[in-house]
Order: structure tokens, then C-alpha cells, then sequence
């Protein structure tokens, strides 16, 4: 615990004494501490791929300015390194934007179903690119929430994008929407919509870890498939803000699941 004391001496005519107030400041400190580790992992992030970029450009100003064969080697490495701090910078401002929003509860109404059919076309070129089948199960009925249509876009897409990325090529990932009668948490009727894979599964110890902002379990990996680490952390702001809650389930070697609970909208959408 860290505490802040004030002693405050009283010294007036007639009066003796002092008044000691004590402040529990440990919370300020943890938002300070996390501040700080953010900006350093912002600047971090940022600095791998400057570097290598300004690295290239002197290489092309000098020892490859007359080899065409390492030039353009080098274009496309430079082209990938500007495209990490391009998603970097593009999933900074979305967390931003989305913790501004954490307050304000979305009011559009939104059908889930027609809303995952979307996400499920737009990925669906990058799932046979990794040579995965992609499915889509429950989207039949109209499955309506209270939400932010485009939020909760950027949540499946991000969820399906990663069990693209981690889920084993050649294999399956399943997208399901189903009904809840009653929620025990949300103790209310609800959606829930998983995105399982049969990728390599994380190991336990991560599980409560994941949603930290530039959390990964390789970080290697994660930067070879283009993954900025903030992709969960944005999700679960996301999720919070719907009054929602995500479920993460993994063994490793079989796969992972994540699932997200939405509490249904009460009337017709
Ligand atoms: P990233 O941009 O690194 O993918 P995320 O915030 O989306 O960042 O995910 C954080 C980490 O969680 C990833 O780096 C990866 O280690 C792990 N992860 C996320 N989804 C999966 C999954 N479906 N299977 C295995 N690991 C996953």
C-alpha cells in the first residue's frame, strides 16, 4: 500500500495541535506505473521498425544503390515494416477511441446474425490464403443487442483474424451464435457468439494475462504474423462497454475458444 501523510500543524491563538491525514495512494501509483510501462512499450514498438527502416535506407543509399535484385528485397522488407507501424498506429487510435467510449452505453440495435455473416465474407479470402475452413453456425433467427454495430465488427474480426493466425493451417474454425435463456452472470437472457480453433492452444498460466495491452505468448510469432499485441485488449474494452463478458477457454495442442456474452435488447429490433 502506498500512502500519502499529510501533517498539517494548527497554530492559532488558543488552539494547539496538529490534523494528520492519510491518503491511500496506491491506486494513483498503479495507473502512473501502467502509464509509463505504456509509453514505454509504445515507444518500443515503434522504435523495432524505424530502426530497421532507416537501417534499409542507408543500405540502398550505399552498398545496393547499384544491385537491382537487393533494392527491391529491400523496398518489400521496408513496405512490411511501414505496414507494422500503420496497424500499430491504426490499433493505438481504436483502443483510444474505445476507452473514451467505455462510459457511454451503445444504443443502436444490432443483429447479430446479419452482422457476423459480414465479418465471416470479409475474412473468409484470408482463411483459404491459410488454407482454413472457415464456418459460420446459429446465424438463422434474428439475434438483435443493444450495441455499437461497428465496434462489435472490429470485436469478431479480431477474434477470427487471431484463430486464423494461431488456429493450425488446414483445419477448422468455427464461428457459433446461440441463444441463452438465462445468463447466470449477466442474470438475463443473452447471446453468446464463440470462435473456436484447433490451433496450438495457449498455455494456462497466459490465460488471465491475454487481454493486457502488448501481451503475447510468443512475441516472435506474434510479430511474424503482423499482430501489434493489442488486438484482445481492444476487444475486451469493447466487450466491457456492451456490459458483456469474454471467456477465454484453451488446452494446449487442441485448440482455443473465445466467447462473447452480449445481453440480449429487450423489445424488437
Ligand atoms: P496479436 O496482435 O499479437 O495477435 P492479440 O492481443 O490479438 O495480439 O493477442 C495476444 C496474444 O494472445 C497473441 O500474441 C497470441 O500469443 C495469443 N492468442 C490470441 N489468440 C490466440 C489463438 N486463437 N490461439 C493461440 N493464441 C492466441
Amino acid at each position: 500500500v502506498f500512502c500519502e501523510v499529510t501533517v498539517t500543524a494548527l497554530d492559532a491563538p488558543g488552539l494547539r495541535g496538529a490534523t494528520v491525514a492519510i491518503e491511500d495512494r496506491s491506486r494513483d501509483e498503479e495507473t502512473e506505473q501502467m502509464r509509463r510501462d505504456f509509453v514505454a512499450n509504445v515507444s518500443h514498438e515503434l522504435r523495432t521498425p524505424l530502426t530497421a527502416l532507416m537501417g534499409f535506407i542507408e543500405t540502398l543509399r550505399g552498398p545496393a544503390r547499384n544491385d537491382p535484385a537487393a533494392r527491391s528485397r529491400f523496398l518489400d522488407i521496408m513496405e512490411r515494416e511501414a505496414g507494422r507501424m500503420n496497424r500499430l498506429v491504426a490499433d493505438l487510435l481504436s483502443l483510444s477511441r474505445v476507452e473514451q467510449d467505455e462510459r457511454r452505453r451503445p444504443a443502436q440495435a444490432v443483429d447479430l446474425g446479419g452482422l457476423l455473416r459480414g465479418v465471416v465474407a470479409t475474412l473468409t479470402p484470408a482463411a483459404a490464403a491459410a488454407g482454413v475452413r472457415l464456418e459460420l453456425a446459429g446465424t438463422g433467427t434474428t439475434a438483435a443487442v443493444p450495441g455499437d454495430a461497428d465496434q462489435l465488427v472490429q470485436v469478431f474480426h479480431n477474434l477470427i483474424e487471431n484463430a486464423l493466425k494461431y488456429g493450425a493451417g488446414g483445419s477448422v474454425v468455427t464461428v457459433t451464435l446461440a441463444h441463452l435463456a438465462h445468463e447466470p452472470v449477466l442474470r438475463g437472457p443473452a447471446w453468446s457468439v464463440s470462435v473456436a480453433d484447433r490451433g496450438e492452444g495457449i498455455d494456462p498460466q497466459h490465460l488471465p494475462r491475454l487481454t493486457e495491452r502488448f501481451y503475447r505468448v510468443d512475441t516472435h510469432r506474434s510479430r511474424e504474423q503482423g499482430g501489434t499485441g493489442l488486438g484482445l485488449a481492444i476487444v475486451k474494452h469493447i466487450v466491457n462497454r456492451h456490459r458483456g463478458r469474454l471467456r477465454i477457454e484453451s488446452t494446449r495442442g487442441q485448440g482455443s475458444r473465445f466467447t462473447v456474452i452480449l445481453p440480449e435488447k429487450i423489445g424488437r429490433i
